[in-house]
């Protein structure tokens, strides 16, 4: 299982993993226009201001989209599949990517309410994984 990928932080995006390893959800908020965004930039996608600061993201949200993947991409996944990749809209208006942890992949659809707990990866990176609510 070593052998999958993990996150690689670079300057925009280390405080957020950062974060996880605290326990702590978070995204960018533009301190110009009030925006909230996801996943972690330099400057804000509305207003192109770099006067950003981290926000606590709300926990809760829904499934915007998923998929099924039943054919690993690589050997370190083949005993996860099949398994479901979600894209869940938060509380906060932002929309992450992560894993739906303890849910058949028959029973995920569009709407299903989630939260969000961490999972700790093979480096030890805490890892935002979906639960269904
Ligand atoms: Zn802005």
């Amino acid at each position: 299982m070593s052998d999958k990928p993990m996150p690689r932080p670079n300057a925009d995006s280390a405080p957020f993993w950062e974060a996880c390893n605290r326990g702590d959800l978070i995204h960018q908020r533009c301190r110009a226009c009030g925006h909230h965004q996801f996943y972690p930039r330099a400057v804000c996608a509305n207003c192109q201001s770099d006067d950003l600061a981290w926000a606590e993201t709300e926990r809760a949200g829904e499934v915007y989209s998923f998929t099924v993947v039943q054919r690993a991409p690589t050997k370190a996944f083949r005993p996860d599949a099949p398994y479901v990749v979600v894209l869940v809209d938060l509380a906060d208006g932002v929309r992450m990517m992560m894993n739906l942890r303890d849910c058949e992949p028959d029973a995920v659809h569009i709407g299903m309410k989630v939260r969000i707990v961490f999972e700790q990866g093979s480096d030890g990176q805490a890892l935002p994984q979906a639960v269904p609510a």
